[in-house]
């Protein structure tokens, strides 16, 4: 059976200095009935490229094996394209606007606002969507589903799926507001976003647990019948963080450069050694950091410089029963 691929300009604004801000969709769509529509979107911050490789990953498997797809996938690789041209994670601009915070945007507004709104009115409706980010530089991640608190239940239902490492509810503090997936909710349509680490040059292997976490989720949709080496993990099977009192923020305390123990995705032990801060002009150890709780290391900061009061890691704790 073949399946249709097809190109689209979803929105497309005029820029100065002779530029347009185009945002493309692929779609690929089965002939016949269909199971759903899934939409994946990335690029949304410039300088976070695990996206590309993921959204690549999916559609190359779905055309390995086209005869598997039941319904329509559709792909926004750069929804901040200019950003993306120049590394930066803000659309570039006179004023640095986080296009992550500008939605639901307006038909008849600026060329941001416009762009948002173009792009939100082509997802909605969506059974569901993904927007996947990467980890700022010089962090380390896992690989994350994470949610606005409303409707929490229901979307952590719908992250087990795609097979992540954690799930994080993000509290409802409207620090999450104007963002693609937290409006996309409050209009009724189901979005998470995906958070994947490029951890140092290794983006193939991070990418491909990602995309075989999505190709998981399409089973379970009914939307994919192909090949999947994943099985959708029970509840339990997953880390989930619901509530803030469950996350311990460790910061260092002195400048220096932050030598790291690799504890990611590891449980450590209240007061085991995280790392250290050096001073190479001295051959001084400023400062040993230690965690402050046991649990599971879920952020970490990379071997880099740092200041007094700069994130070093975030540990899950390890609550009570
Ligand atoms: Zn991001």
């Amino acid at each position: 059976m073949a399946i249709i691929r097809e190109i689209t300009t979803v929105a497309s604004v005029a820029m100065p200095v002779a530029e347009a801000w185009r945002v493309k969709r692929c779609r690929y769509a089965s002939e016949g009935t269909s199971a759903g529509r899934l939409c994946i979107a990335t690029g949304i911050h410039g300088d976070e490229m695990m996206g590309q490789l993921v959204v690549f990953g999916v559609a190359r498997r779905i055309m390995a094996q086209p005869e598997h797809l039941h319904g329509i996938v559709d792909i926004y690789p750069m929804l901040n394209p200019l950003g993306l041209d120049c590394g930066s994670r803000m659309v570039p601009s006179t004023a640095q606007l986080d296009m992550n915070r500008a939605f639901p945007g307006r038909p008849d507004g600026t060329a941001l606002e416009s762009v948002c709104w173009r792009v939100l009115e082509d997802m909605r409706g969506a059974d569901l969507v993904l927007d996947i980010h990467a980890s700022t530089q010089n962090k380390s991640e896992l690989y994350e589903v994470r949610m606005n608190t409303p409707h929490a239940e229901e979307l952590i239902r719908q992250a087990r799926a795609l097979c992540p490492e954690l799930i994080w509810v993000y509290p409802d503090n409207n620090l999450y507001s104007g963002s693609l997936t937290g409006t996309l909710v409050e209009l009724g349509t189901s979005a998470l976003i995906l958070e994947a680490d490029e951890r140092h040059r290794r983006p193939h292997e991070i990418a491909e647990r990602v995309v075989e976490g999505i190709m998981c989720k399409m089973k379970d949709m009914g939307l994919w019948t192909g090949d999947c080496a994943l099985t959708v993990p029970r509840d339990e099977d997953i880390p989930c963080i619901r509530t803030e009192e469950e996350i311990c923020v460790i910061t260092c305390e002195a400048p220096g450069v932050y030598v790291p123990l690799d504890h990611i995705g590891k449980r450590v032990e209240e007061g085991e050694l995280l790392g250290m801060v050096i001073d190479a002009l001295e051959g001084s150890v400023r400062e040993e950091v230690h965690a402050p709780a046991s649990g599971l290391v879920f952020s970490q900061r990379s071997y880099s410089a740092v200041y007094p009061g700069t994130l070093i890691a975030r540990v899950k704790k390890e609550v009570q029963a």
